[in-house]
C-alpha cells in the first residue's frame, strides 16, 4: 500500500531500528516508546488489523504471533498488544503487535 507508513518501513523507504527481520515479518523499535522496551512487529504483507490478518491467513498469523512472543519473552515478562480499530486507539492501519517490557511509562 503506497500510503501506509508500515509498508514503507517494510520496504526500507522509511528508516527504522530493526531488531528482527525475515521473509514474513519485521520487528522494530517504536519511534515514541511507552516502555523501557517498546517494539512493534508487522507482517510484510499489508492487512489493516489482526482480525483481518487472522481471517486471511491464520497460519502466517500464528507464526507471526509465535515469533513476537519469543522476542517478548527474551525481555522477561511482557505485554503483547494489538490495537484493533480507531475506537481503541489504533492509529496505523497496518496490523502491528506492540511488545512492551521493563518499566511501562505510558499507554499504547
Ligand atoms: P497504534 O496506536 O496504531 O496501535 O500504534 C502505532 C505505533 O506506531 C505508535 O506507537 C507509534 O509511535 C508508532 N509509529 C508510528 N509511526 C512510526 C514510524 O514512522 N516509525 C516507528 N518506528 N514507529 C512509528
Ligand atoms: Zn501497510
Amino acid at each position: 500500500m503506497s500510503d501506509c507508513v508500515f509498508c514503507s518501513i517494510a520496504a526500507g523507504e522509511i528508516p527504522s531500528e530493526v531488531v528482527y527481520s525475515d521473509d514474513l515479518m519485521l520487528v522494530f523499535k517504536d519511534v515514541n516508546p511507552k516502555a523501557d522496551v517498546h517494539l512493534v512487529g508487522i507482517p510484510r504483507q499489508h492487512f489493516s488489523d489482526v482480525a483481518e490478518f487472522s481471517l486471511a491467513d491464520s497460519v502466517s498469523c500464528g507464526v507471526f504471533i509465535k515469533k513476537l512472543a519469543e522476542i517478548g519473552r527474551a525481555h522477561g515478562d511482557f505485554k503483547l498488544i494489538f490495537n484493533t480499530g480507531a475506537g481503541v486507539g489504533q492509529t496505523v492501519f497496518h496490523v502491528h503487535g506492540h511488545i512492551l517490557a521493563g518499566k511501562i511509562t505510558g499507554e499504547v
